[in-house]
């Protein structure tokens, strides 16, 4: 299976913007597996204006645009330095690929982008994305990696996309402020009632929240890719969805009732 995996921040960092080794070792451990297993694993990982933070000691995520950029040509070195480092021990080899809103919607430079996905996928290469923070302003950006994730799933036919958070899924009301609120496991379809469940207040050090998340799901799953919401405080859920397991929540491909006609 074709899966796409988006990590944020809040899973990839300490608060202080600092690595969270343990979690990133085992996140890379189990994708590794997954890959020896056979799935054909692309990682969408933010952290970059995160980590940036923590290297450069800067007191909080900045808010002006050049020290955001700054803090993000540093931090994504750090990520990557650490993705290579992680993989090789379990014999993987990675690639960057940095890209903006602005390369979905030129169609020489989208192609180029499938086109190199697809080759890295066929060299056995486990491709990682991020927004290209230091060149992307508001008018070329995507803006938050849930939705790039989705963009990027879709423009590869991938099957599933798995969103990493800090929350174990999509609860019927916010779980920091209702004791009542109860986890969705599965959403058959966006009705504005779901859409509602979008709130918009994101981490400390990431960008997105509830709302990007049912922003990617609209995303994917009218293009007939599954989504789901995973915690990424325990990477090791991942196993427990690939064994068919009921974890986070899970939004259904619009096409996947007609899943049996295509196979
Ligand atoms: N591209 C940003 C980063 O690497 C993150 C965007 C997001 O968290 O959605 O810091």
């Amino acid at each position: 299976m074709r899966i796409v995996v988006k990590v944020g921040t809040s899973t990839l960092a300490h608060a202080t913007g600092r690595l969270n080794i343990r979690r990133v070792e085992e996140l890379c451990r189990i994708l590794s597996d997954l890959k020896n297993f056979g799935h054909e694993v692309i990682l969408v990982s933010s952290g970059a204006i995160g980590m940036g933070v923590g290297k450069l000691a800067l007191k909080e995520r900045p808010r002006d645009i050049p020290t955001k950029q700054a803090a993000a040509a540093v931090g994504q070195c750090e990520l990557m330095y650490t993705y290579d480092r992680v993989f090789q021990e379990y014999n993987h080899t990675v690639a960057q690929l940095l890209l903006t809103g602005s390369d979905f919607r030129h169609e020489d430079r989208y192609h180029n982008f499938q086109n190199t996905l697809e080759r890295l996928l066929e060299l056995g290469v486990l491709p990682i994305i991020n927004e290209n923070d230091t060149i992307a302003t508001e008018e070329i950006k995507v803006g938050d990696n849930d939705t790039l994730s989705a963009m990027v799933a879709t423009s590869v036919g991938a099957k599933r996309l798995i969103l990493l958070s800090d929350i174990d899924g999509l609860y019927t009301a916010d779980p920091h402020k209702d004791q009542d609120a109860t986890l969705i496991s599965e959403v058959p379809s966006l009705t504005p009632d779901i859409m509602a469940l979008g709130g918009d207040e994101g981490s400390a050090l990431g960008t997105g929240g509830m709302r990007t998340k049912l922003h990617a799901a609209q995303i994917c799953t009218e293009a007939g890719c599954e989504m789901v919401i995973l915690n990424g405080a325990l990477p090791s859920l991942l196993y427990d969805l690939f064994d068919g397991k009921a974890v986070g929540t899970r939004f259904l491909a619009k096409s996947s009732e007609k899943e049996g006609e295509n196979a």
